[in-house]
């Protein structure tokens, strides 16, 4: 039996059993649906046991329940790997937008329709069918490395408790290798894979003058004006060829190689379309030297989410302010620290602040590093050539603006992660009707079949 005959075989069988697994309402951000959370642990669980893995658990944490599977490979030598995804899903609302129940998933076409056929379950699910077709066709009864899975339950509320359990259970999940699938591929007829996701930090400044606020009248123009003094700090946090001016912000950026570049540039990348999709606007912007990807992949950004201060409602109130606000972000590439991030900022801060005002800089919690898959390690290589031979074309390279648990379990396990996903951008993930390709969740059943392989022989 091969790889192919085996999964189309399965088709009905796999479809079938999803569907059970979507009509459970995992929705972790909802108190009421805890239950149905942990019904999905344990739905999961037994899929697992039924797949022939030898270990399966559910895992409790401080909050909902996580499911671990490890199934040895034959050969003790081989390598470890662990599969990342999420059992829970996003809130329905509005629910009046579904064109059907979100919890009773149907096939259309091709596409199945239902919260978490795409993020993540379908996701997920295609590893049990990939790793049954790759054992038949190998006629194997233990996979080509020891494969342990790891499926949490608050990816959608923040994985509140994922770092914890990662530290707790360090033992249990060590691994050469974390395959995460919970991204997107570029489009269906161009397959990619996602080598890293941007980190982030962030701070409120609050600008002091005056006591009190003061009639603009009789003292205006006389002392300093805090919003004034904020707006000029802000202004200054870019210069003219869009660069951040924190002093040594990209010292320590892992820069895009020239085959990075290369690869990005060989996407089929419409930017009017694109600026469409960034709420209409109206022109791409940003530092100088980089194309609109590279941007939102791969370079450091500093962003103000927000400024108040003053008066702001109906009517005028002619003041001199005593205080002013604002609120910064910046999204870290791989290579940089989020707390040095931090001090530069404070002390960038402190440099700015002009004279006659005080500056605050408040900074919640210890932000999010970047991750970064390097296309050339052997990891990236093997998952690459998996999913070309299951797609039958050349993989090319994504990264993501935003960021998940990823970090921590590159950086708690440490070690090295690979993107192996078959969702895409249009499956409208967290929005009412998300749906899944499902040739693209048997592609990725394909993919998996020739991962343990290929890493096998890649890590060995
Ligand atoms: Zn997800």
């Amino acid at each position: 039996m091969d790889v192919v005959g085996y999964i189309e075989g399965q088709r009905e069988a796999f479809l079938a059993e999803l569907k059970e697994w979507l009509a459970i309402p995992s929705i972790s951000g909802d108190p009421a649906h805890a239950g149905d959370v942990r019904r999905s642990a344990e739905w999961l669980a037994a899929h697992l046991r039924r797949t022939g893995f030898p270990t399966v658990e559910v895992w409790e944490t401080g909050g909902l329940p996580a499911v671990f599977a490890e199934w040895p490979a034959a050969d003790p030598g081989a390598p470890a790997a662990l599969v990342y995804g999420h059992h829970d899903v996003q809130p329905v609302d509005p629910r009046e937008a579904w064109e059907t129940d979100p919890f009773e998933p149907v096939e259309r076409g091709d596409r199945l329709v239902g919260r978490g056929s795409s993020d993540d379950k379908g996701q997920v699910f295609f590893h049990t069918l990939g790793l049954r077709a790759g054992m038949a066709a190998a006629g194997a009864d233990a996979p080509p490395v020891t494969l342990k899975l790891l499926v949490e339950g608050e990816e959608e509320s923040g994985s509140i408790h994922f770092a914890e359990l990662l530290r707790e259970r360090r033992d249990r999940l060590a691994c050469d290798v974390v395959v995460i699938s919970d991204t997107t591929m570029w489009a269906a007829d161009v397959p990619s894979m996602c080598t890293g996701m941007r980190g982030l930090t962030e701070a409120e400044l609050t600008v002091r003058g005056p006591d009190t606020d003061l009639h603009s009248g009789s003292f205006g123009g006389a002392v300093p004006n805090p919003l004034h003094a904020l707006a000029g700090m802000i202004a200054a946090l870019h210069d003219e060829h869009g660069r951040v001016t924190l002093p040594g912000f990209y010292d320590d950026v892992v820069e895009l190689t020239d085959e990075e570049r290369a690869l990005f540039a060989k996407l089929p990348f419409d930017e009017d379309a694109w600026l469409r999709t960034a709420g209409n606007s109206r022109a791409a912007a940003g530092e100088a030297g980089f194309t609109t990807l590279e941007r939102v992949w791969a370079r450091p950004t500093a962003e103000v989410n927000g400024m108040w201060g003053g008066h702001t409602g109906p009517g005028g109130k002619t003041i001199v302010p005593r205080e002013a606000h604002a609120k910064v972000s910046f999204r870290l590439v791989a290579g940089q620290d989020p707390v040095r991030v931090q001090e530069q900022f404070r002390a960038w801060a402190a440099a700015h602040t002009p004279p006659g005002v005080e500056v605050e800089v408040t900074i919640p919690g210890g932000g999010v590093r970047a991750c970064a898959s390097p296309i050339g390690s052997p990891a990236v290589r093997a998952a690459r050539a998996a999913m070309e031979k299951a797609f039958g074309r050349e993989v090319l390279f994504t990264r993501e603006g935003g960021s998940g648990p990823e970090a921590d379990l590159a950086e708690i396990l440490g070690a090295p992660l690979v993107f192996l996903a078959v969702g895409l951008n249009d499956d409208r993930i967290h929005a009412p009707n998300e749906k899944v390709e499902i040739p693209l969740l048997l592609k990725g059943a394909e993919a998996v079949a020739h991962l343990w392989d290929e890493l096998a022989t890649a890590l060995r």
